[in-house]
Protein backbone atom coordinates (compact mmCIF):
# COMPACT_ATOMS: atom_id res chain seq x y z
CA UNK A 1 0.00 0.00 0.00
CA UNK A 2 1.47 3.81 -0.69
CA UNK A 3 1.71 6.00 2.29
CA UNK A 4 -0.97 8.44 2.53
CA UNK A 5 -0.96 11.63 2.17
CA UNK A 6 -3.66 14.50 3.52
CA UNK A 7 -5.20 17.54 1.08
CA UNK A 8 -1.68 19.25 1.96
CA UNK A 9 0.45 16.57 0.91
CA UNK A 10 1.69 15.92 4.77
CA UNK A 11 1.87 11.79 5.16
CA UNK A 12 1.37 10.01 8.67
CA UNK A 13 4.33 9.53 10.20
CA UNK A 14 4.38 9.92 13.76
CA UNK A 15 1.60 9.03 16.18
CA UNK A 16 1.08 10.06 19.66
CA UNK A 17 -0.92 7.11 21.81
CA UNK A 18 -2.67 8.45 25.06
CA UNK A 19 -2.50 4.98 27.48
CA UNK A 20 -4.22 6.99 30.18
CA UNK A 21 -6.06 10.05 30.86
CA UNK A 22 -4.76 10.16 34.53
CA UNK A 23 -2.20 11.75 36.04
CA UNK A 24 -0.70 12.31 39.96
CA UNK A 25 0.61 15.82 38.79
CA UNK A 26 -2.50 18.31 38.31
CA UNK A 27 -0.20 21.10 36.10
CA UNK A 28 -2.42 24.09 36.62
CA UNK A 29 -2.52 24.77 32.75
CA UNK A 30 -3.42 21.14 31.59
CA UNK A 31 -5.51 19.42 34.36
CA UNK A 32 -6.27 22.37 36.88
CA UNK A 33 -7.91 20.96 40.29
CA UNK A 34 -10.82 22.48 40.32
CA UNK A 35 -11.80 20.83 36.70
CA UNK A 36 -9.84 17.56 37.64
CA UNK A 37 -10.48 17.33 41.54
CA UNK A 38 -12.18 14.43 43.28
CA UNK A 39 -15.43 15.44 41.23
CA UNK A 40 -14.22 14.93 37.57
CA UNK A 41 -15.33 11.95 35.79
CA UNK A 42 -12.30 10.02 34.40
CA UNK A 43 -12.49 7.05 31.66
CA UNK A 44 -13.88 4.33 33.05
CA UNK A 45 -11.11 0.87 33.04
CA UNK A 46 -13.52 -0.81 30.55
CA UNK A 47 -13.64 2.32 28.32
CA UNK A 48 -9.47 2.46 27.87
CA UNK A 49 -7.75 0.32 25.35
CA UNK A 50 -6.22 -2.86 25.98
CA UNK A 51 -1.92 -2.88 24.85
CA UNK A 52 -3.04 -5.85 22.53
CA UNK A 53 -5.90 -3.35 20.86
CA UNK A 54 -2.76 -0.34 20.59
CA UNK A 55 -0.69 -2.40 19.18
CA UNK A 56 -3.25 -3.13 16.59
CA UNK A 57 -3.78 0.18 15.58
CA UNK A 58 -0.09 1.11 14.92
CA UNK A 59 -0.22 -2.10 13.05
CA UNK A 60 -2.58 -0.81 11.22
CA UNK A 61 -0.65 2.61 10.48
CA UNK A 62 2.02 1.08 9.50
CA UNK A 63 1.22 0.13 5.95
CA UNK A 64 0.19 4.21 5.19
CA UNK A 65 3.63 4.95 6.32
CA UNK A 66 3.95 5.34 10.10
CA UNK A 67 7.37 5.27 11.36
CA UNK A 68 7.37 6.46 15.04
CA UNK A 69 5.09 6.08 18.38
CA UNK A 70 4.93 8.41 21.47
CA UNK A 71 3.43 6.67 24.13
CA UNK A 72 2.10 9.44 26.54
CA UNK A 73 -1.15 10.54 28.67
CA UNK A 74 -2.36 12.25 31.47
CA UNK A 75 1.20 10.14 33.00
CA UNK A 76 1.95 7.02 30.85
CA UNK A 77 4.06 5.57 33.86
CA UNK A 78 0.85 5.40 36.35
CA UNK A 79 -0.49 2.47 33.41
CA UNK A 80 0.50 -0.82 34.66
CA UNK A 81 3.38 -2.55 33.14
CA UNK A 82 3.82 0.08 30.21
CA UNK A 83 7.02 -1.49 29.16
CA UNK A 84 5.04 -4.74 27.83
CA UNK A 85 3.74 -1.96 25.25
CA UNK A 86 7.11 -0.64 24.71
CA UNK A 87 8.02 -4.28 23.95
CA UNK A 88 5.06 -4.82 21.94
CA UNK A 89 5.62 -1.92 20.12
CA UNK A 90 9.33 -1.97 19.62
CA UNK A 91 9.14 -5.45 17.92
CA UNK A 92 7.08 -4.16 15.63
CA UNK A 93 10.42 -2.20 13.97
CA UNK A 94 8.77 0.84 15.71
CA UNK A 95 10.89 4.06 16.87
CA UNK A 96 9.38 3.83 20.15
CA UNK A 97 9.53 7.20 22.50
CA UNK A 98 8.13 8.22 25.64
CA UNK A 99 7.07 11.22 27.59
CA UNK A 100 6.64 11.58 31.35
CA UNK A 101 6.59 14.06 34.27
CA UNK A 102 9.60 11.90 35.39
CA UNK A 103 7.96 11.19 38.88
CA UNK A 104 8.11 7.84 38.57
CA UNK A 105 10.78 7.32 35.84
CA UNK A 106 13.75 6.15 37.98
CA UNK A 107 12.02 2.89 38.86
CA UNK A 108 10.88 2.36 35.88
CA UNK A 109 14.01 3.14 33.47
CA UNK A 110 15.90 -0.11 33.68
CA UNK A 111 12.76 -2.39 32.04
CA UNK A 112 11.56 0.39 30.06
CA UNK A 113 15.59 0.03 28.42
CA UNK A 114 15.10 -3.81 28.42
CA UNK A 115 12.02 -3.49 26.36
CA UNK A 116 13.84 -1.59 23.45
CA UNK A 117 12.02 2.02 24.42
CA UNK A 118 14.24 4.44 22.11
CA UNK A 119 14.05 7.64 23.84
CA UNK A 120 12.57 9.11 26.82
CA UNK A 121 11.27 13.28 27.13
CA UNK A 122 10.69 14.29 30.71
CA UNK A 123 8.83 17.35 31.42
CA UNK A 124 10.65 19.68 33.91
CA UNK A 125 9.22 23.42 33.99
CA UNK A 126 11.22 24.33 37.19
CA UNK A 127 14.34 23.45 38.87
CA UNK A 128 13.15 25.72 42.12
CA UNK A 129 10.92 23.27 44.19
CA UNK A 130 8.68 26.11 45.48
CA UNK A 131 7.83 27.12 41.94
CA UNK A 132 7.91 23.29 40.62
CA UNK A 133 5.16 22.73 43.06
CA UNK A 134 3.00 25.65 42.27
CA UNK A 135 2.92 24.75 38.46
CA UNK A 136 2.18 20.75 39.26
CA UNK A 137 -0.14 21.32 42.01
CA UNK A 138 1.84 18.42 43.68
CA UNK A 139 4.58 18.09 46.04
CA UNK A 140 6.73 15.55 44.09
CA UNK A 141 10.21 15.99 44.91
CA UNK A 142 12.00 17.75 41.78
CA UNK A 143 14.99 15.90 43.09
CA UNK A 144 13.32 12.71 42.23
CA UNK A 145 12.85 14.02 38.76
CA UNK A 146 16.43 14.49 38.37
CA UNK A 147 16.94 11.19 39.44
CA UNK A 148 14.38 9.47 36.75
CA UNK A 149 16.14 11.61 34.58
CA UNK A 150 19.66 10.63 35.63
CA UNK A 151 18.74 7.23 35.59
CA UNK A 152 17.48 7.56 31.61
CA UNK A 153 20.89 8.64 30.51
CA UNK A 154 22.42 5.43 32.46
CA UNK A 155 19.91 3.23 30.96
CA UNK A 156 21.04 5.00 27.41
CA UNK A 157 17.08 6.14 26.87
CA UNK A 158 18.70 8.84 24.96
CA UNK A 159 19.02 11.48 24.07
CA UNK A 160 16.89 12.39 27.15
CA UNK A 161 15.01 15.86 26.64
CA UNK A 162 13.46 17.60 29.10
CA UNK A 163 10.30 19.77 28.25
CA UNK A 164 9.78 23.02 29.99
CA UNK A 165 6.51 25.16 28.85
CA UNK A 166 7.13 28.77 29.67
CA UNK A 167 4.98 30.92 31.37
CA UNK A 168 5.47 34.82 31.44
CA UNK A 169 5.72 35.55 35.08
CA UNK A 170 5.07 32.23 36.28
CA UNK A 171 8.68 30.15 35.08
CA UNK A 172 10.37 32.30 33.13
CA UNK A 173 12.81 33.29 35.70
CA UNK A 174 13.96 29.55 35.85
CA UNK A 175 15.01 29.36 32.04
CA UNK A 176 19.00 30.14 32.74
CA UNK A 177 18.62 27.56 36.03
CA UNK A 178 17.41 24.65 33.46
CA UNK A 179 20.25 25.98 30.96
CA UNK A 180 23.04 25.74 33.41
CA UNK A 181 21.41 22.31 35.14
CA UNK A 182 21.76 20.65 32.09
CA UNK A 183 24.89 21.84 29.97
CA UNK A 184 27.54 19.00 29.94
CA UNK A 185 25.22 16.28 30.37
CA UNK A 186 23.90 15.16 27.45
CA UNK A 187 20.70 16.22 27.75
CA UNK A 188 18.55 18.69 25.46
CA UNK A 189 16.51 21.10 27.47
CA UNK A 190 13.47 22.11 25.21
CA UNK A 191 11.40 25.41 25.47
CA UNK A 192 8.26 25.32 24.61
CA UNK A 193 5.92 28.17 23.99
CA UNK A 194 2.41 28.08 26.48
CA UNK A 195 -0.01 26.47 23.81
CA UNK A 196 -4.05 27.25 23.89
CA UNK A 197 -5.17 23.26 24.00
CA UNK A 198 -8.35 22.82 26.08
CA UNK A 199 -10.54 24.82 27.32
CA UNK A 200 -9.53 25.11 31.00
CA UNK A 201 -6.13 26.49 31.66
CA UNK A 202 -7.38 30.30 30.93
CA UNK A 203 -4.57 30.92 28.33
CA UNK A 204 -3.83 34.96 26.76
CA UNK A 205 -1.46 35.48 24.76
CA UNK A 206 0.14 37.93 26.69
CA UNK A 207 1.32 34.48 28.91
CA UNK A 208 3.42 33.46 26.11
CA UNK A 209 7.47 34.05 26.16
CA UNK A 210 8.11 34.33 22.39
CA UNK A 211 11.38 32.02 21.57
CA UNK A 212 12.95 35.12 20.07
CA UNK A 213 12.58 36.77 23.30
CA UNK A 214 14.18 33.78 25.10
CA UNK A 215 17.29 33.59 22.75
CA UNK A 216 18.06 37.38 23.09
CA UNK A 217 17.87 37.15 27.20
CA UNK A 218 20.07 33.71 27.16
CA UNK A 219 22.54 35.34 24.53
CA UNK A 220 23.36 37.18 27.48
CA UNK A 221 25.33 34.63 29.62
CA UNK A 222 25.85 31.66 26.72
CA UNK A 223 27.33 31.53 23.51
CA UNK A 224 24.72 30.04 21.44
CA UNK A 225 24.84 29.10 17.72
CA UNK A 226 22.13 27.96 15.37
CA UNK A 227 22.00 24.45 14.22
CA UNK A 228 20.75 22.41 11.11
CA UNK A 229 17.07 20.98 11.88
CA UNK A 230 17.46 17.29 11.57
CA UNK A 231 14.25 16.89 9.17
CA UNK A 232 11.49 18.96 8.29
CA UNK A 233 9.45 17.50 10.45
CA UNK A 234 11.87 18.29 13.62
CA UNK A 235 9.53 20.79 15.50
CA UNK A 236 12.04 22.09 17.66
CA UNK A 237 14.84 24.73 16.36
CA UNK A 238 18.67 23.67 17.86
CA UNK A 239 20.94 25.56 19.30
CA UNK A 240 24.36 24.57 20.67
CA UNK A 241 26.93 25.73 23.26
CA UNK A 242 29.72 26.91 21.37
CA UNK A 243 32.37 25.50 23.45
CA UNK A 244 30.36 21.57 22.25
CA UNK A 245 29.00 21.50 26.22
CA UNK A 246 25.03 20.47 24.54
CA UNK A 247 22.60 21.41 22.79
CA UNK A 248 19.04 23.05 23.99
CA UNK A 249 15.78 23.85 21.79
CA UNK A 250 12.99 25.59 21.01
CA UNK A 251 9.39 24.72 20.06
CA UNK A 252 7.75 28.23 18.82
CA UNK A 253 4.36 26.86 18.30
CA UNK A 254 2.42 29.83 18.79
CA UNK A 255 5.30 32.71 17.05
CA UNK A 256 6.35 30.22 14.28
CA UNK A 257 3.39 27.70 14.10
CA UNK A 258 4.89 24.04 11.82
CA UNK A 259 1.45 23.02 10.40
CA UNK A 260 2.22 22.57 7.17
CA UNK A 261 4.97 20.04 7.83
CA UNK A 262 2.73 18.28 10.54
CA UNK A 263 2.97 14.65 10.13
CA UNK A 264 1.20 14.06 13.50
CA UNK A 265 -1.78 11.75 14.59
CA UNK A 266 -2.99 11.32 18.19
CA UNK A 267 -4.71 8.38 20.16
CA UNK A 268 -6.83 9.09 23.01
CA UNK A 269 -6.64 5.97 25.32
CA UNK A 270 -10.44 4.78 24.82
CA UNK A 271 -9.54 4.92 21.06
CA UNK A 272 -10.40 8.46 18.88
CA UNK A 273 -8.26 9.39 16.43
CA UNK A 274 -7.29 12.90 16.06
CA UNK A 275 -5.79 14.64 13.48
CA UNK A 276 -4.47 17.86 15.19
CA UNK A 277 -4.00 18.44 18.71
CA UNK A 278 -6.90 21.49 18.40
CA UNK A 279 -9.85 19.27 17.38
CA UNK A 280 -13.06 19.57 18.85
CA UNK A 281 -14.02 15.87 17.82
CA UNK A 282 -12.18 13.00 17.46
CA UNK A 283 -13.43 10.01 14.87
CA UNK A 284 -14.39 7.19 17.14
CA UNK A 285 -12.55 4.35 16.42
CA UNK A 286 -13.18 1.96 19.67
CA UNK A 287 -15.89 0.23 18.55
CA UNK A 288 -13.47 -0.73 14.94
CA UNK A 289 -10.11 -1.83 17.22
CA UNK A 290 -12.22 -3.70 19.35
CA UNK A 291 -13.58 -5.58 16.79
CA UNK A 292 -10.81 -6.52 14.41
CA UNK A 293 -8.57 -9.35 14.11
CA UNK A 294 -7.59 -8.29 10.74
CA UNK A 295 -6.00 -4.65 10.73
CA UNK A 296 -6.96 -4.06 7.23
CA UNK A 297 -10.26 -2.75 7.76
CA UNK A 298 -8.63 -0.61 10.29
CA UNK A 299 -6.09 0.32 7.69
CA UNK A 300 -8.36 1.28 5.35
CA UNK A 301 -10.99 3.53 7.76
CA UNK A 302 -7.77 5.61 8.94
CA UNK A 303 -6.12 6.13 5.50
CA UNK A 304 -10.19 7.72 4.54
CA UNK A 305 -9.52 10.10 8.12
CA UNK A 306 -5.89 11.15 6.59
CA UNK A 307 -5.99 11.84 3.55
CA UNK A 308 -9.17 14.32 3.73
CA UNK A 309 -7.34 16.22 6.48
CA UNK A 310 -6.63 19.51 5.89
CA UNK A 311 -6.19 21.04 9.75
CA UNK A 312 -4.03 23.72 10.31
CA UNK A 313 -4.73 25.51 13.25
CA UNK A 314 -1.82 27.09 14.41
CA UNK A 315 -1.36 28.82 11.18
CA UNK A 316 -5.01 30.39 11.62
CA UNK A 317 -4.56 31.08 15.27
CA UNK A 318 -3.66 34.32 14.50
CA UNK A 319 -6.21 35.41 12.48
CA UNK A 320 -8.85 34.73 15.17
CA UNK A 321 -10.80 32.20 13.05
CA UNK A 322 -11.58 29.46 15.51
CA UNK A 323 -12.75 29.53 18.68
CA UNK A 324 -14.63 25.99 19.18
CA UNK A 325 -14.48 24.23 22.34
CA UNK A 326 -11.01 21.89 21.84
CA UNK A 327 -10.00 18.26 24.05
CA UNK A 328 -7.98 18.99 26.97
CA UNK A 329 -4.07 18.23 26.49
CA UNK A 330 -4.46 15.36 29.70
CA UNK A 331 -6.80 13.73 27.52
CA UNK A 332 -5.39 13.39 23.82
CA UNK A 333 -1.63 13.17 24.76
CA UNK A 334 0.76 15.84 24.63
N1 LIG B 1 2.26 13.63 31.84
C1 LIG B 1 3.26 13.61 30.84
C2 LIG B 1 4.13 14.84 30.91
O1 LIG B 1 3.76 15.82 31.56
O2 LIG B 1 5.18 14.81 30.27
C3 LIG B 1 2.77 13.39 29.44
C4 LIG B 1 1.50 14.11 29.02
S1 LIG B 1 1.60 15.90 29.02
C5 LIG B 1 -0.02 16.33 28.47
C6 LIG B 1 2.66 16.15 27.61
C7 LIG B 1 3.26 17.51 27.46
O3 LIG B 1 2.25 18.45 27.17
C8 LIG B 1 3.98 18.03 28.69
O4 LIG B 1 5.32 18.33 28.34
C9 LIG B 1 3.24 19.29 29.03
O5 LIG B 1 4.08 20.27 29.56
C10 LIG B 1 2.68 19.68 27.67
N2 LIG B 1 1.57 20.62 27.77
C11 LIG B 1 0.41 20.45 28.46
N3 LIG B 1 -0.37 21.56 28.31
C12 LIG B 1 0.34 22.42 27.51
C13 LIG B 1 0.08 23.73 26.98
N4 LIG B 1 -1.03 24.37 27.26
N5 LIG B 1 1.01 24.30 26.19
C14 LIG B 1 2.17 23.64 25.89
N6 LIG B 1 2.45 22.42 26.35
C15 LIG B 1 1.56 21.82 27.15
FE1 LIG C 1 -0.08 15.51 34.19
FE2 LIG C 1 1.57 15.94 32.19
FE3 LIG C 1 -0.73 17.29 32.31
FE4 LIG C 1 1.14 17.83 34.08
S1 LIG C 1 1.29 18.12 31.85
S2 LIG C 1 -1.03 17.47 34.54
S3 LIG C 1 2.12 15.90 34.37
S4 LIG C 1 -0.52 15.12 32.03
FE1 LIG D 1 -0.32 19.91 13.62
FE2 LIG D 1 -2.68 20.92 14.32
FE3 LIG D 1 -0.47 21.61 15.68
FE4 LIG D 1 -0.86 22.53 13.18
S1 LIG D 1 -2.09 22.99 14.97
S2 LIG D 1 1.07 21.66 14.03
S3 LIG D 1 -1.88 20.75 12.24
S4 LIG D 1 -1.38 19.54 15.54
Amino acid sequence: MDVVLDRLGRPLRDLRVSVTDRCNFRCRYCMPREEFGKGHNFLPKTEILTYEQIRNFVKACRPLGLKKVRITGGEPLLRQDIHHLVRQLSSMEMDVALTTNGSLLEKNAAKLAESRLSRVTVSLDAIDQEVHSAITDSEVPVADILDGIFAAIRYELGPVKVNCVVQRGVNDHQIPKLVRKFRGTGVIVRFIEFMDVGNTNGWTRGQVVPTSEIIDFLSNEFDLTPLARKSASDVASRWAHSDGTGEIGFISSVTQPFCGDCVRARLSSDGKFFTCLFTTLGHDMSALIRSCRETEELTNTIEEVWSVRKDRYSEKRSSGAISLPRVEMSYIGG
